[in-house]
């Protein structure tokens, strides 16, 4: 992988938050209390203000200050979850990291959100895309296909019962709608795989 221009991927993933806010609120409404897309936009939105600051450090440092921004400013169960991944992502990860590396530090940082949520895959949650986006990192899979296996892997919790976070307390009623944390995970990928993508 080259360098990557760090400032244009946040800036294109606090676009495709903001572009989908209303759906990710749907989504978390059906099922949840109606702030997923409030959360992520809040959180985006202070990473795009500070674009410049996290480009300006290596990557691993930038995951690190990515991570924390997005624990102090989304909130909810999701903020400290994508912020231990991003952070976890940071102590991996190499300053200019191939795939091999992205995909063990990846994992590494699958493993660190499990343990922060107490959760694993099949419970409806972020983790039910991150596992199979790690998955096809491994089996160096393109970018658009990486995007395309996210999407499916996040439709694939609409039958999934939820067993964590709030969508847990409807139990069976939880089945027949996509985890809105699934969701926001998949248009993250597809995002970041297309900019990684064009320059890879
Ligand atoms: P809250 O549930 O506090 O309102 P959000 O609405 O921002 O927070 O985020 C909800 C999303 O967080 C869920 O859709 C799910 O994907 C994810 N999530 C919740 N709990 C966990 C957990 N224990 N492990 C992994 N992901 C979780
Ligand atoms: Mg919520």
């Amino acid at each position: 992988m080259r360098a990557l221009d760090l400032s244009r991927l946040i800036t294109a993933a606090a676009d495709t938050i903001a572009d989908h806010a209303e759906e990710l609120t749907a989504l978390d409404q059906a099922i949840g209390d109606g702030d997923h897309g409030l959360n992520m936009k809040r959180g985006f939105e202070a990473l795009r203000s500070d674009a410049n600051v996290f480009a300006a450090k290596p990557l691993p440092d930038a995951l690190k200050a990515i991570g924390t921004k997005l624990v102090m400013t989304v909130g909810g169960a999701s903020g400290p979850l994508f912020g231990t991944l991003f952070i976890a992502l940071g102590k991996e990860i190499s300053a200019d990291p191939d795939n091999a590396n992205l995909t063990a530090a990846f994992g590494k940082a699958i493993e660190a959100v499990a343990a922060r949520g107490k959760s694993q895959v099949g419970q409806k949650t972020i983790l039910d895309v991150l596992q199979p986006v790690r998955d096809a990192l491994a089996g160096e899979k393109t970018a658009a296909e990486i995007a395309d296996i996210a999407d499916a892997a996040a439709k694939a919790t609409v039958p999934m019962k939820a067993l964590r976070g709030r969508a847990s307390f409807l139990g069976d009623r939880s089945i027949g709608h996509m985890d809105a944390g699934a969701r926001s995970t998949a248009l993250l990928v597809r995002t970041l795989a297309q900019i990684i993508g064009d320059k890879a």
